[in-house]
Formats: C-alpha cells, structure tokens, sequence
C-alpha cells in the first residue's frame, strides 16, 4: 500500500493562536468541550478549564503521522555490497487504535535483505514513526511498513513484526492486561525461504 499523495491540509489560529500543520485545532477544543458535557461534565470548572486545548495539542502530535509521508525517511540510500539481514530490533513505538482512539503501544523489529541499497538505521525507526502517529490499525501498521520498505529500498526481502499491548483491551471491554498482540508481514525471501525465516527469528529471539 503506498500513501496517498495528497492529503487535505487544513491549519488554522486557535483562541489562543496556535497553528499545528494540517490540525485544525480550535474544532478539537470545540468537540472535547462537547464530550465533557456529554459525560455530564462541567468544563469550565476550574479543572477542565485548559482541557480542550491540551486534548487539541495532543492530538496535533500524535496523529502528527496523518501529514507526514513515510516515504521521504527512505529516499536517502547508500550503494552497500552488504547482502545479509539487516535487522532493527525493539523499535519502541506508540499509536492509537482507530477503533477507540486508545493508545497501543509495544516494539517494532524491521528487517530486510538488501540488493545493493541501504539506509541509515535511524530512518527506519522514522518510518515507523510515521505510521504510528495516526489513528491505526496493528495489522495494518504491519503491512504498510513491509511494503513501503519494498518499494523504497528494492530488497530481497523484507520482514516486519510489531508486538503491542492495546490499551482499549486493558482498560475497558476484557480487560485483559497482560495480553500482547503480535504481527508479522513477511515479502520476498522472508516468506518464501524458511530458512531465511529460521534465521531472523533466532536473530530477534534467540539467547543473547
Ligand atoms: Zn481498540
């Protein structure tokens, strides 16, 4: 999947003039007073006063991923004769599931086997940054990564596991707290070769 080329931008002053590109942030501060009084709330107890405006900054960061093209993270590349996995491991990541707008959150492990073309560690790491900070889905995320990765870098493979605990399953509905969830997107040799699979998967969980 390959992101859309455009998006639409709309940024405006809030009260209290801030911009934050594409986020219209004085409609956030609107729509959380709106759920405040909602939930039989009053905003404008001393409290809640601020609340809106903090909620519209927030969001303004963590689906700051909505106006970001993963695609620019991967443009640099280097001519490397370097053919085995490369793997990152343990990427740190945070996103919210589109189903609640409730924080999943765990560690990402990419990994490719290149064809002549690398990139630096740290872009892959803002790949997934920038797939994490929108409204998401883990199966999603999973895929998206492996496939801009395909398409950016031309590898032999690509492999993609993300491990996530979801909060919308911990702190409502089963409630069930320890629970991980686990994705894998696999392309090229890392799906057709088993032994390539065997080897990354002692790579990310064998003994150390
Ligand atoms: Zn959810």
């Amino acid at each position: 999947m390959t992101e859309p080329a455009h998006r639409s931008r709309r940024s405006g002053p809030t009260p209290n003039g801030e911009r934050a590109e594409g986020v219209d942030q004085a409609r956030i501060e609107a729509a959380v007073r709106e759920i405040l009084l909602a939930v039989g709330e009053d905003p404008d107890r001393e409290g809640l006063q601020e609340t809106p405006a903090r909620v519209a900054r927030m969001y303004s960061e963590v689906f700051s991923g909505l106006h970001e093209d993963a695609r620019v993270h991967l443009q640099k590349t280097f001519t490397q004769k370097y053919d085995e996995i490369l793997l990152e491991r343990d990427i740190r990541f945070d996103s919210f599931c589109e189903h609640h707008l409730l924080p999943f959150f765990g560690k990402a492990h990419v990994a490719y086997l290149p064809k002549g073309k690398i990139v630096g560690l740290s872009k892959l790491a803002r790949a997934v940054e920038a797939f994490a900070r929108r409204p998401q889905v883990q199966e999603r995320m999973t895929e998206e990564l492996a496939d801009l990765l395909m398409d950016e870098l031309e590898p032999r493979g690509v492999a993609v596991i993300l491990e996530a605990t979801h909060t919308c399953m911990t702190i409502r509905g089963i409630r069930k707290s320890d629970a991980v969830c686990t994705t894998s997107a696999m392309r090229g040799a890392f799906r057709d070769s088993q032994a390539t699979r065997s080897e990354l998967m002692a790579l990310i969980y064998g003994p150390r």
